[in-house]
Parts: structure tokens; C-alpha cells; sequence
């Protein structure tokens, strides 16, 4: 049977195997997820394992190795290429790994299914790591009228939005440096992960605000406790851009687009 995994460090906390059961389980597929738990310095020896077998057709990857993964294609898609970091590899028709990056695509499917558009909105991006590194491409893609991005470090903002150059405008800044209101507002900082809130200045929410916190957990995140509390339109947290990453590598490898909706609302009883 065909075999898909997901390589992280640790990696007993993934809901990938159980989102791509659902999705295989959905589409009729037939294929077995598991994860796997690389030693920290022992991630293209996995990989290359995994691949040697001749049912190991996919990889998702995860925390710390997104970056190893990307240095250790022999080919990546552009998005994968401008996002500097895969976190989906299989194998092309030369059977040489290929790595794709799917986080970005992710994100913006789940603010669509939300119905909301990025078209033509003033958008600011909270964060200038990884993760937000690899959801520029795709939010520019959308033709947002304005794109902005704020962080602790400024000069990490600087650097994303001077790599993006050619794709559209940029402004950058400190947390504290944008106090206009924002249509949309994307945490991608891991702050919230401690509890943790950028200071932001709250001017930049109003009424008509959506905000979206990358992270997500059985509670709300602090970032969107602290967005409802100034008054935001609506409060997404990051379930959906796991879900939709899933389903757009589900789709590389299976040709197949799984349902996201009803994976969805399953998780969230759990
Ligand atoms: P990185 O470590 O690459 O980047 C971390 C970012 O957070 C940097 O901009 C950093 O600022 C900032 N930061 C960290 N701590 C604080 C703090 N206390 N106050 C303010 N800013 C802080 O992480 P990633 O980009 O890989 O991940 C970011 C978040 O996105 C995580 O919460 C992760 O869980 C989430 N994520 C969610 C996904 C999903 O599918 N839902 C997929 C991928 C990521 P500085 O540059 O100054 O250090």
C-alpha cells in the first residue's frame, strides 16, 4: 500500500495522520499515514530511507526541519523555492525528491472557505519567520491593495519584504510603528505559544477587522483574546491552514482534492 508520513522532532503531538486518514478515508484513497520521529541530526538519512522504499510516495515535514528539507531537494516548486523552507516532498517522474511548500496556500484557501476575500484589502502581517516567509507569495498572489508586515526584529521584516520585490510592495516596521486600521491582521509570531502578546497598538482593529492567529490550540490564543477585546469583526485561529496545507499535499500526491470542511469540524470536537 501506498505510504505517506510526516517527519518532525518531536512529532507525537501531529494531527496530520488523522487529517489525511479522513482525507483518504473521504476520497476513497487507498494509503497508510504515519509520523516519524528524525533524530535531530539524522534528517536526510530518513528521508532517504523513506524514499528507498518502494511504497514511500510522500513526506509532510514539520518543526525544525522545513529548512533541511528545502536544501535537500533536487527540485522545488517556486512557491517552495521563494519560501525558502518545503514541508512536502515526493517524488518526480525522474523519481528525484521535489519539495513543494503548501503552508501558504493553506492559509489563504481557509480565509476564503471563511468567506472572506483578500482582494483588495489593507493587510498586516504580524511576524517575519518561516512561516510567514512562505505565506507572502500567496497573499500577494490575491492582490491585496495594501501588504505590510511588522516585527520584533525589523530588519528581519525588511529582508522579507525586500525578497519579495517584483512580486508587489511591502511596507515594513516595528510592532509599534503601524497604528491605522487593517482589514485583515495575521499573527504568524510563535509569541503565542508563551503566552505571549506583540505590542501592537489596538488603533490597527476595528469593527470591520478580521484578525487570524496562525497558531491554535483548544483555547482561544491570547492574540485573538486580545483582538475580540478591540472589537474585531471575526477571530480565526490556525486549524484551517493545517487542514488546507494538508489537502493541497494530499492533492500533489493522490491527484485527488479531499473536502476540508467536514475534517474540520471533526477535529473541533475532538
Ligand atoms: P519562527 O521561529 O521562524 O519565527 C518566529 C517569529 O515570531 C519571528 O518573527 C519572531 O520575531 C517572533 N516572535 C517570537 N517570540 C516573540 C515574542 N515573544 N514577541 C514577539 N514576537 C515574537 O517560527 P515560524 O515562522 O515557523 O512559526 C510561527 C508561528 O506560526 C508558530 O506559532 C507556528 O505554530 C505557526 N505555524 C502554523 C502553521 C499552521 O498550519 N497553522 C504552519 C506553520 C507555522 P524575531 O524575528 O524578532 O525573533
Amino acid at each position: 500500500m501506498d505510504l505517506y508520513a510526516v517527519v518532525g522532532n518531536p512529532i507525537g503531538h501531529s494531527k496530520s495522520p488523522l487529517i489525511h486518514s479522513m482525507f483518504a478515508e473521504q476520497t476513497g484513497e487507498t494509503m497508510v499515514y504515519e509520523k516519524i520521529e528524525a533524530p535531530l541530526d539524522e534528517f536526510n538519512k530518513t528521508v532517504t530511507h523513506f524514499f528507498a522504499q518502494d511504497n514511500g510516495k510522500g513526506l509532510n515535514v514539520t518543526v525544525p526541519f522545513k529548512e533541511q528539507a528545502w536544501e535537500l531537494c533536487s527540485s522545488r516548486t517556486e512557491r517552495a523555492e521563494l519560501a525558502g523552507a518545503v514541508n512536502t516532498l515526493f517524488l518526480d517522474e525522474r523519481g528525484q525528491i521535489c519539495g513543494d511548500n503548501t503552508d501558504g496556500v493553506g492559509l489563504v484557501a481557509d480565509i476564503k472557505q471563511q468567506g472572506i476575500e483578500l482582494k483588495g484589502k489593507k493587510i498586516l502581517i504580524v511576524g517575519a519567520g518561516g512561516a510567514v516567509r512562505g505565506i507572502l507569495q500567496p497573499i500577494l498572489k490575491e492582490y491585496p491593495a495594501e501588504l505590510c508586515i511588522c516585527n520584533r526584529t525589523v530588519s528581519k521584516a525588511e529582508a522579507l519584504a525586500q525578497m519579495m520585490t517584483g512580486l508587489g510592495d511591502i511596507a515594513f516596521g516595528s510592532f509599534e510603528s503601524f497604528s491605522e486600521a487593517f482589514d485583515i491582521v495575521i499573527n504568524g509570531t510563535s509569541a503565542s505559544l508563551n503566552g505571549e502578546l506583540p505590542p501592537l497598538q489596538g488603533t490597527i482593529i476595528t469593527k470591520n477587522t478580521v484578525c487570524y492567529d496562525m497558531m491554535y490550540g483548544a483555547e482561544e490564543t491570547i492574540f485573538n483574546q486580545w483582538a475580540k477585546s478591540q472589537g474585531a469583526l471575526k477571530v480565526i485561529d490556525g486549524l484551517g491552514m493545517l487542514v488546507g496545507q494538508a489537502a493541497e499535499a494530499f492533492s500533489i500526491w493522490r491527484g485527488v482534492r479531499p473536502q476540508t470542511e467536514n475534517v474540520m469540524t471533526a477535529l473541533r470536537s475532538m
